[in-house]
Order: C-alpha cells, then structure tokens, then sequence
C-alpha cells in the first residue's frame, strides 16, 4: 500500500472584495489555483519528492499574471520587478533561497538549485542572478513580468506616499499576493516552497519574509511544512513559519492549535496581517489566515480537491 501523500497551496492572503470580483477574474483564478495543486499532485502521484511538487505547483502561480509572483510580480520605487523566492526540504532540513532578482523567470527552480547545487542557503542580487546563468536559467527581460495592473498600483502607491497595499481599482489590490505551497509525499518527506515579488513601491533592495527560511517558508520531517504571506517585516520579526514548527515540536501542539494561535493571536496583536497554510506528518492540512480572504486550494490525503478564496467559505 503506498504511504499517503498531500499538498496544498495559497496565492496570498489579504481583503478581497467580494462584490467587486467578476465572474470572469474569479474563474481565471480559480483555474490557475486548480491547475496549481494539480501539478503538484502529479509528482506525488508518481512518487516523486515533495520538494519537486512544491515547486512546480509554485511555478504554475508564478506564470500566471494574477498574482504577485514571477509574472504578474509588483513594482518597485523604481519601476523594476525585483523577486524573492525560497524552498526547504524536511528530509535533512535542506534550504535555498533568492532574494532581489530581477532576470529569472521561475525564482523558485532557482531557489531549488541553490538549496541543491550550492554551498549555501541564501543568495542575492546579481550574485544569485550569475549563479542562476551558471545553472542553465535563461536571462527572462524585465518586461515579460510588467503588468498595467501593477504600474497603476504603483503609481496609486506613490501618489500616497505608501508601500506594501494600494487601493486602486481590482478586487484584489488589497491582498499580499505572493504564492506558496506545502506537501508530504508518498516517502514521508515535507516541504514548502514560496515565491513573491514583495510589496508595492519597494525601495533600498528591501527583502521579505518569502526569502527566510524560518520567517516565510520552514519544512521538518515528522514534524510539519509552512509558507506563508502578508506583511512581511511582521512575519519576519515573529519568525512565524519556525514558530508554527516549535510550538508543535515543544508544546506538542496539533497543526491547527499552532496555527491559529500565531495567525490570531500573536501575529494578530502585533498589527500583522496575512495567512499561512501548514502541513503535518500525517497530511493533515490547516490554511490561517486573519484577513477577509487568501487563494487557497488543497489536494488531501484521499485525493479531494478543494479551492476556495473567501475566509467564510
Ligand atoms: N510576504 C510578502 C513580503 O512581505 C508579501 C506577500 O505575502 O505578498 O514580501
């Protein structure tokens, strides 16, 4: 009999306004959500590693334009798409991540070869753009990530002087749009993987919870798989992926307790808002969040496919 396996996935957490989503952008979404956990599942199915059904869950996400990952990936001050990405494995609690790229089409098959090609964890810029060129990435221009979406953010975004959320004319202006995914495969094994392009009018090389391991994204095995999304300077200062995994490793704390706990409690009362979703040794999925929605679908340990977008759903 094979070992049971799980995945599920987010593509941000946020407020999205119900009466404002069409039919239309609901249905798109819902298809790349869909088409997501599906590409996950596929590697489970065949046996393959929970590393590898992350990513390429994560990677359908960041080829869509609807959300804020890889194409479709906010602006920064200055105009330029500038990415971060990190994955960990649960098996030895392997890791890799990127930070600030600009030229790399999927950031997380980069943050993969870093954990598995590399002698490090975390690399950045141009430094991880040459590894990246070193490792058969193509050089992606920045004008396949640019959306008119995202430059009318932007420019709502300067005009208040802001960063982070604008309010602008979609449904979802208001949500942290990164994308992530956590899974157990048939051999036991955890992992997480996340990707994003940050915030709204960025500056100074500014990085996210989505590239630290620990803070956006944490795999153990026997243990549970985390990635996370909103405002990151607050998932980042409470560690929140590792928290989740401590309170269940310390406290013996079911993945739900633990989740909820940091989502409406701790995280919650420092003024963060955001989501996470977490996965057990058992498959068992818990999705978090303390906002009025997060894109959301999972694919359970008996084969049920679930896609969902509202927190009330
Ligand atoms: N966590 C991301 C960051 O702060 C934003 C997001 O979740 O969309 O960079």
């Amino acid at each position: 009999m094979t070992k049971p396996f799980s995945i599920a996935i987010h593509g941000g957490a946020g407020t999205i306004l119900k009466e404002q989503m069409s039919a239309k952008l609901k249905r798109e979404i819902i298809e790349v959500l869909s088409a997501s956990v599906k590409a996950g599942e596929r590697v489970l199915s065949s046996g393959g590693d929970a590393i590898d059904a992350v990513v390429e869950a994560v990677k359908v996400m960041e080829d869509s334009p609807h959300f804020n990952a890889g194409k479709g990936s906010v602006l920064t001050h200055n105009e330029m798409v500038e990415m971060d990405a990190s994955v960990m494995h649960g098996a030895e609690m392997d890791a890799g991540a990127v930070a600030g790229v600009r030229h790399i089409r999927n950031p997380i098959e980069l943050a993969r070869d870093v954990m598995r090609d590399s002698d490090h964890v975390l690399l950045i810029g141009e430094g991880a753009e040459k590894f990246a060129f070193e490792h058969q990435h193509p050089y992606t221009e920045q004008d396949y990530f640019f959306t008119e979406r995202r430059y009318e953010q932007l420019l709502s975004m300067k005009e208040k002087g802001l960063f982070a959320l604008s309010e602008s004319k979609y449904p979802d202006d208001k949500k942290y749009g990164t994308v992530g995914a956590v899974a157990l495969d048939s051999h036991g094994n955890l992992a997480a993987a996340t990707s994003t392009g940050g915030v709204t009018n960025k500056k100074y090389g500014r990085v996210g919870d989505t590239a630290i391991i620990g803070a956006g994204t944490f795999a153990e095995n026997n243990n549970v798989a985390v990635s996370t999304t909103g405002m990151g300077e607050y998932f980042i200062r409470k560690t929140v992926a590792g928290d989740v995994a401590a309170r269940m490793r310390y406290l013996n704390e079911d993945v739900h307790t633990a989740c909820e706990v940091i989502i409406q409690g701790e995280l919650k009362a420092m003024g963060g808002e955001g989501g996470l979703i977490a996965m057990d040794a058992q498959g068992d999925i818990h999705f978090a969040m303390n906002s009025s929605g997060m894109y959301r679908a999972s694919i359970d340990t008996s084969g049920e496919l679930t896609v969902k977008i509202y927190a009330d759903e």
